[in-house]
């Protein structure tokens, strides 16, 4: 059986009319020969309107609660387009991700897929029927309905393909494919045919939305052929490979992350254990975080800065204090929500010189003031404020003439 996994996100099934579409293109699919298995994602903001509902409810409420609200998202459009499906007249099954044997850990708002029991999915499949399941949700082994975060429908996609042993996986969206930047932001991107593993990681990493990072990190670990293309055309694609032989450019990407936060805390004593206690602390609460630096200030005191997500931000100022209690009440933290974190990425770039000095030389002719500077083998980011964020991924897109990129 040749099993080709599809998943249509939040506007390709906006309303009645796109979900009529996507239905009929996923007969089609069928009618060529593929077992289809169809990942759904919540119908355009339904996921942030459930978040505001939440909200207006209870401006704190619990993980559990928010999983059991917004997994409903996924739930109404996997039923819409089974109906659809079912109007045209051809076998289909709804799942949710608890039928589908998806089970995750206990995490919610953020649980990670543990594993994937496929049978029922290849028993659906062995009658014939076209499967829908509802993406970003799964269960834990007592039951408990979980999510795996924004962007998780793409996560649940790649897992089940690795668990059906898909053919490809094919993530379809309101985009032809993975852009050198944003193109809602830069008119002038380009569409890359080809991007490796490593740097679609990244690029998804660093703020490039069209792909959820684990969705990525799977697709890698199972050596998943993941292709990213248009809900609703056939043309354009981006084929995600482990070893790209495209055109030889180094800068394949820039990307602007702008729901970041930097977090200092300064005046903190200048001995062993203060990082380990500080980053400790903010693990044992879940706070993941990025960008760190250390400057060594005033004779026996540091200042550490570090970068977090956005929503993240409270909790992890509440832990800062709550270190600086616990050794003795030195410091201050010191919180700006206004920071943007811009990269670019591209295999090998650390290894040019000029590479660097485009970008660094690029933000001061700008006028731009770098706050933050990080670099891996494939990518460089800077920390800029974030009123300048947009102007830095327009000058940047020009400077490393990404605009003019040659494609085949
Ligand atoms: P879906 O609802 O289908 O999951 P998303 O909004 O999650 O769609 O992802 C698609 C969006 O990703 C695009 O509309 C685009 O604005 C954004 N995006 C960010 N960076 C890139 C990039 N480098 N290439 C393509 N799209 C990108
Ligand atoms: N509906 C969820 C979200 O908006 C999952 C997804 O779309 O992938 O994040
Ligand atoms: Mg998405």
């Amino acid at each position: 059986m040749k099993i080709l996994v599809q998943k249509y996100g939040g506007t390709s099934v906006a309303n009645q009319s796109r979900m009529q579409e996507v239905a009929r293109r996923i007969v089609r699919c069928q009618e060529q020969g593929h077992a289809m298995v169809v990942v759904v994602s919540a119908m355009n903001h339904t996921t942030e309107d459930l978040i505001a509902a939440a909200r207006r409810i209870n401006p704190n409420p619990s993980p559990r609660a928010m999983d059991m609200l917004l997994a409903t998202g996924e739930q109404m459009s996997v039923s819409l387009l089974a109906m659809a499906i079912e109007g045209l007249g051809h076998n289909v099954v709804s799942l949710t991700g608890g039928m589908s044997g998806i089970y995750t850990d206990q995490r919610h708002k953020k649980a990670r897929i543990a594993r994937v029991d496929s049978q029922r999915i290849m028993a659906e499949l062995g009658k014939g029927n076209i499967v829908l399941v509802a993406g970003f949700q799964g269960v834990t082994p007592e039951g408990e309905i979980t999510t795996l975060g924004r962007g998780g429908s793409d996560t649940t996609a790649v897992a089940l393909a690795a668990a059906v042993v898909a053919e490809r996986c094919e993530i379809c969206t309101d985009v032809d494919g993975v852009y050198t930047a944003d193109p809602n932001l830069i008119a002038t991107a380009r569409r890359l045919p080809e991007i490796t593993y490593d740097e679609m990681l990244e690029l998804s990493r660093l703020g490039a939305g069209v792909l959820s990072t684990r969705s990525v990190e799977l697709a890698k670990e199972y050596g998943i052929p993941l292709v990213v293309r248009s809900a609703f055309s056939d043309d354009g694609g981006t084929q995600v490979v482990e070893v790209s032989v495209v055109e030889q450019v180094l800068v394949r990407g820039v990307t602007l992350d702008s729901d970041i936060s930097r977090i200092s805390v300064a005046g903190v004593p200048d001995r062993p254990g203060i990082a380990f206690g500080l980053f400790s602390k903010l693990a044992s609460e879940g706070i993941s975080v990025d960008m760190i630096i250390q400057n060594l200030n005033r004779a026996q005191v540091n200042d550490i800065s570090f970068t977090v997500a956005k929503e993240d931000a409270p909790a992890a100022v509440q832990a800062c204090w709550a270190f600086l209690e616990s050794i003795g009440g030195h410091g201050l933290v010191l919180q700006k929500d206004n920071a943007a974190k811009i990269s670019i990425v591209g295999t090998g770039i650390t290894g040019s010189t000029e590479v660097a000095s485009t970008l660094f030389g690029t933000l001061f002719e700008s006028g731009i003031n770098i706050e933050m500077i990080s670099t891996s083998e494939i990518k460089i980011s800077c920390i800029i404020d974030a009123s300048e964020g947009e102007e830095a991924l327009r000058r940047l897109h020009r400077a490393f003439s990404l605009d003019e990129l040659e494609l085949r």
